[in-house]
């Protein structure tokens, strides 16, 4: 793993664990930076304004959409609005930052078309089954819900052969090491 991309990009299916994997890097790794997306969704209790995100109201972020501001946006699970500024993640590529930004399918492919060199890397759950326990989670939602969930899962893990590299994401911490890794830095003794 001798390339250093200065930038990666994480996706992956719903559920997969891809907030769980950027928290255990944003506090692990402080060498890696790790993009802060704005949104239209609150915060949820202990989220910090320009930690976790940026949070914006509607009128804010379409301001944001229609000035370009934005490298990608999108709006996930047809509900709240995200998206990577293009100010933040240029200048921390411009001091030579290893850079990871953590996003939804629609977005890594935004971020293809506008910088190809960039690493893409899929994170895959250990198995179909493993998926559809974490998608289908307590068994709160209506079987209907379990379908659609289920249906979109199916369609999310066909993209895996869009992406450079996957790492499953059978244990947090070593499919965060591994990703670290493949940004061409040292995974920490633990
Ligand atoms: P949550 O609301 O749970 O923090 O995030 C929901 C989803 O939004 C996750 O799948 C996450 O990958 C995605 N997401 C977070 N930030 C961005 C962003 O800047 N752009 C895109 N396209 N998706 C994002």
């Amino acid at each position: 793993m001798s390339k250093k991309p200065g930038l990666t990009v994480l996706a992956g299916p719903t559920a997969v664990g891809k907030g769980t994997v950027s928290t255990y890097i944003r506090d692990n790794y402080p060498e890696v930076w790790l993009s802060v997306s704005a949104t239209t969704r609150p915060p949820r209790p202990g989220e910090i304004d320009g930690v976790h995100y940026y949070f914006k109201s509607k009128d804010e972020f379409e301001s944001l959409v229609a000035a370009g501001d934005f490298l990608e946006w999108a709006v996930v699970h047809g509900q709240n609005t995200y998206g990577t500024l293009k100010s933040t993640v240029d200048a921390a590529i411009a001091e030579g930052r290893s850079v990871l930004l953590e996003i939804d399918l629609q977005g890594a492919r935004q971020v293809k078309q506008a910088l190809p060199e960039a690493q893409f890397v899929f994170l895959a759950p250990p198995s179909w089954e493993e998926l559809v326990r974490r998608l289908v989670g307590r068994g709160t939602e209506s079987a209907e819900e379990q379908q659609r969930r289920l249906e979109t899962g199916k369609v999310e893990l066909a993209a895996e052969p869009e992406f450079d590299h996957t790492v499953i994401n059978d244990d947090v911490r070593r499919a965060a090491d591994e990703l670290v890794s493949l940004m061409g830095l040292t995974p920490h003794p633990h």
